[in-house]
């Protein structure tokens, strides 16, 4: 049984439709590559997946239970942490603040935070908002693992960042993939990164599914034809 489905997700903005049949299946452990060029439906489609925005038509499961119109915050404590696209950390509160907000009883502490991004903890006293890019990008990433989810998305995890940073990032979501059972739901420009990490790719055109697979059956045909410039 997929840990996460979506099934036919349609989705709208106002009168403004922005999904049309979405689908979408990971496993528990697994590595999901979210794909498809800007404003296919990506966003929209984490925002359904977390109770964030209403689903107009079709299913959301976790586990197998229905929980399409649950709202954000009994998605999260069922277990799906959210890095969102642009970060959002609590700028006025530190860095310890922001981890200690988001903390619930599991294997993801301050400690296990602090070995994946040591560069958090020299920070742990200061203000989100004096952070660089990449550290508030760590720190986003480590707040959704201090709740100790059992799927973590991560929209856009390393738009804007430096390329030292992103390399960072880059490796703590393989040792996340090596290290743990947490299963991921990735959305990146990078597809070099994604093919590296992920299991199995979905891709979005105009807010439909039109690709699903493994990640080695991705071929140059279809990244041309959904992903191309
Ligand atoms: P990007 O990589 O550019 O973020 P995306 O694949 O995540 O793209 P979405 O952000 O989900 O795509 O956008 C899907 C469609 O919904 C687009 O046509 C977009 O213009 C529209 N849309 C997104 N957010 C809003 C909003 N807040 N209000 C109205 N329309 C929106």
């Amino acid at each position: 049984m997929a840990l996460l489905a979506l099934e036919g997700i349609e989705a709208a903005y106002g009168a403004s439709q922005a999904l049309f049949g979405v689908d979408l299946a990971l496993g528990a452990g697994e590595v999901v590559a979210l794909m498809g060029r800007n404003g296919m439906g990506k966003t929209t489609t984490i925002r359904v997946a977390c109770g964030m925005m209403p689903a107009r038509a079709g299913r959301v499961t976790f586990e197998g239970r229905d929980i399409t119109r649950w709202p954000a915050h009994r998605v999260a404590r069922l277990g799906v942490g959210l890095v969102p696209e642009g970060r959002r950390c609590f700028a006025p509160l530190t860095v310890e603040e922001n981890l200690l907000a988001a903390a619930r009883p599991g294997p993801w502490d301050r400690a296990s935070v602090a070995e994946l991004f040591p560069r958090l903890a020299e920070r742990r006293d200061q203000r989100a908002a004096s952070l660089s890019g990449g550290e508030q990008q760590m720190l986003a990433i480590g707040r959704a693992l201090m709740t100790n989810p059992r799927l973590l998305i991560l929209d856009e995890a390393t738009e804007g960042l430096a390329p030292v940073v992103r390399q960072e990032i880059w490796r703590a979501i393989a040792r996340l993939k090596a290290e743990t059972g947490l299963a991921l739901l990735v959305v990146d420009k990078s597809l070099k990164e994604l093919a590296r990490v992920a299991d199995r790719a979905v891709i979005l055109e105009r807010g439909r599914t039109v690709w699903q697979g493994g990640m080695a059956d991705l071929g140059r045909d279809v990244t041309d034809r959904y992903l191309g410039v």
